[in-house]
């Protein structure tokens, strides 16, 4: 399996809000292309909520499957800065750009029926943690910015030394 990692050294301290290429890996039978949605500039202090991440992650995987028949995955970082878009094939980020003012209007669409998709606790781990005024002020600060976004990830070698945090470590898994 060959890897196109872009990705794999990116310097989070200098990343700010965008919209970037995260990976295009071929799978021999086909490509996997992974968009990096940065919502938040990373370390900053300022995160995106619990509510917010969930009901973004709910609003918009309901618009990638229905917008791009190649969504494989949509869900947030865990690290709450962002999301990530996995899509079968290659894909140009002009195809994902093109988009968001649709998603923009199923916002307003579900704003105005103060409805989140799939909230109840049959489709949903959490449903109560889902809130469409929160979610849509995130994805709104984010969406409003977009003619400021980064689009090509800062890269760095190695992580500086510091005595506060560990610095580039590779993990053997001893897998078996
Ligand atoms: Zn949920």
């Amino acid at each position: 399996m060959q890897s196109n990692v872009i990705s794999f050294k990116i310097d989070h301290s200098k990343l700010k809000p965008g919209l970037y290429l995260h990976e295009v890996r071929d799978y021999g039978t086909n490509y996997v292309t992974t968009y990096d949605f940065r919502f938040k500039k990373p370390n900053s202090g300022e995160y995106l909520t619990p509510c917010q991440a969930h009901t973004i992650e709910h609003v918009m995987a309901t618009f990638f499957t229905g917008k791009f028949k190649d969504k494989i995955y949509w869900g947030p970082m865990g690290c709450f800065t962002g999301f990530y878009l996995v899509l079968n094939g290659k894909h140009d980020v002009k195809e994902i750009l093109d988009s968001l003012d649709d998603c923009e209007v199923f916002w307003k669409e579900l704003l105005e029926s103060s409805n989140v998709p799939a909230k109840n606790p049959y489709r949903c781990g959490n449903y109560k943690l889902l809130d469409i005024r929160e979610g849509y002020k995130a994805w709104s600060e984010y969406y409003q910015k977009r003619t400021e976004w980064g689009s090509e990830y800062p890269i760095i070698d190695n992580c500086p030394p510091d005595d506060n945090y560990q610095c580039d470590i590779d993990y053997d898994l001893k897998l078996k």
